[in-house]
């Protein structure tokens, strides 16, 4: 193990700094006036950044509105050789950025890392899609025409994060809309802003190397929900990209809706994985743990609920609880550990809260307490909270930010689909069986009704190559892989005529 090295909040700041520094960052965006950004590790003060002014939010629409004029002209693998570019920009910093993320949001370094790994793979994929964005030739049903279609760029994408995912969730919309042809303003979370300026500064890097990338193509404003309000309402933004919880959700889809705009919606998820009788056990275990407590508990495809078969439930449940009871939590900066910090005493209590709620209602609980880390005395940890309960009810219809699995016990396959669907999200889920018709019955139009349903592996860590995001209220949206790239454009049906007659579809006469 290596010694805990002695975190105060001066070197922390300094680290993120240094980075930010050398990124080329200008020291008064992360140092003057404005919201104190605090680690989740020593619940310490890391920088200061100012919220973007009204005048500077309505200025940053502007520019992206003159960028779409430049950038739709730009033939796609043209634009996709700039994403090219980010993507060798990230490769080169990945072991700087991943340590600004573990700093800002708390991720154990491997996870910080692996972040950065994702935005990688996305500008990768995002390249060759660059010429890839083709439409159809559709038969026509009359002589002498020709049906087809077109995408073409749908216009500025405005893209609001949520603190977990402070960097990747950008990168799966900013990529694909770069090739697409469409400027990108962000507006990351309000506790993240860090990690915003850093991947801004990189994409400056590679906008210096690309040459001629018109002015406003990629823009961070900063700020809390007011900010990201005014890109929800604004005309001029054609898709608002919106991660986070429902609650933020249900506001932006109604507003982007009521002036027609286009809103791609990535919200909570409450998700939950089927363990049944034929299941490899070693396997489940593993899959479950790395769901269930990997970022602390804080990803939207984190494991929530765990329905297991009652006559393997006393050979699993008792394997889990072990493993909840010695599972490594701390300061992920002193060592190697698995379970980092919640990002904020908020976020601590609503899990407490969570806890006391599930108790009052018969829940038996291993971990889920306090717990202290050395050198990080400001932040906010706790073990792991595995919760035994006596029906689905209370705290286990929601979704808490927090790592805590609810166990419940099943009898017959229909009902553990029931329950797993008797819950207002859809994000992810997964089973765990050896029985063929098992696991087709979970993946079949009568099975999951989740966006991601997994077989023989955890809800959570996708790959960017599939279409990302989930039903009912987590929202609809897709990202990332698959044809999500059409979220990013408008399709263009065209009809051509070249014969010397005007005959009309549907049989319809029409002779003047
Ligand atoms: P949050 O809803 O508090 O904030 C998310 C973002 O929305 C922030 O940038 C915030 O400033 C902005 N925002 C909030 N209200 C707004 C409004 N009325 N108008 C415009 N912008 C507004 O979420 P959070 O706590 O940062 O993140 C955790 C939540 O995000 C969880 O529910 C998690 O499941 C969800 N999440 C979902 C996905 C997904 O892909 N489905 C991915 C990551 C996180």
């Amino acid at each position: 193990r290596r010694k805990e090295p002695a975190l105060t909040a001066e070197s922390l700041a300094s680290d993120i700094a240094d980075i930010l520094g050398r990124f080329g960052v200008a020291p008064s965006r992360y140092s003057g006036v404005g919201r104190t950004i605090a680690s989740p590790i020593t619940g310490e003060g890391l920088g200061t950044v100012a919220d973007s002014t009204p005048a500077a939010v309505e200025a940053a629409i502007a520019r992206a509105a003159d960028a779409f004029r430049a950038w739709r002209l730009v033939p796609a693998p043209r634009r996709g050789e700039f994403v090219r570019l980010i993507g060798e920009e990230l490769r080169a910093a990945k072991a700087d950025l991943g340590r600004v993320v573990t700093l800002e949001v708390g991720k154990v370094p491997s996870e910080g890392e692996g972040e950065v790994q994702e935005m990688i793979d996305i500008c990768d994929f995002a390249v060759g899609l660059s010429r890839q964005l083709q439409g159809l030739a559709i038969p026509s049903e009359r002589p002498d025409h020709r049906l087809m279609e077109q995408w073409h760029p749908a216009g500025v994408v405005g893209v609001i994060t949520a603190f977990n995912f402070p960097v990747a969730v950008w990168s799966w919309n900013a990529a694909l809309a770069l090739v697409c042809g469409d400027p990108v303003l962000w507006k990351p979370s309000e506790k993240t802003p860090l990690t915003a300026l850093a991947v801004e500064a990189l994409v400056a890097r590679a906008a210096a190397r690309f040459g001629g990338v018109p002015d406003g193509l990629v823009q961070v404003v900063t700020g809390g929900r007011e900010v990201g309000a005014a890109l929800v309402d604004d005309p001029r933004i054609a898709v608002v990209s919106a991660t986070g919880s429902t609650r933020m959700g249900r506001v932006v889809g109604e507003r982007v809706a009521r002036r027609f705009g286009r809103a791609i919606l990535e919200l909570g998820g409450n998700n939950a994985s089927i363990v049944t009788p034929s299941a490899d056990l070693d396997l489940a275990v593993r899959a479950i743990a790395f769901g269930a407590m990997g970022t602390a508990g804080q990803r939207c495809t984190t494991l929530r609920r765990l329905f297991v078969h009652d006559t393997i439930y006393d050979a699993l449940v008792p394997r889990l609880a072990a493993v909840y009871r010695t599972v490594s939590v701390g300061n992920p900066l002193a060592g190697p550990v698995l379970v980092g910090p919640l990002v904020d005493a908020a976020a601590g209590a609503a899990m407490d809260g969570a806890l006391a709620a599930a108790r009052a209602l018969g829940a038996a609980v291993t971990g889920g307490e306090a717990v202290a880390a050395p050198g990080a005395a400001g932040g906010c940890y706790r073990r792991p909270a595995l919760v035994e309960m006596p029906a689905q009810q209370g705290p286990m219809l929601e979704e808490t930010f927090a790592p805590i699995l609810y166990v419940l016990r099943y009898g017959d396959f229909a009902e553990a689909i029931e329950l797993q669907n008797a819950v207002v999200q859809g994000l992810s889920s997964s089973i765990f069986t050896t029985d063929f018709r098992e696991a087709e019955g979970f993946l079949s139009a009568a099975g999951s009704d989740c966006g991601i349903a997994n077989v023989n592996m955890g809800t959570s860590g996708a790959e960017i190559g599939g279409a990302f995001g989930g039903e009912k209220e987590t929202g609809g949206g897709r990202e990332s892989g698959s044809d999500a790239w059409k979220g990013y454009m408008r399709r263009m049906t065209s009809a051509i005529n070249y014969g010397r007659s005007l005959p009309l579809a549907q049989g319809v006469r029409f002779d003047v």
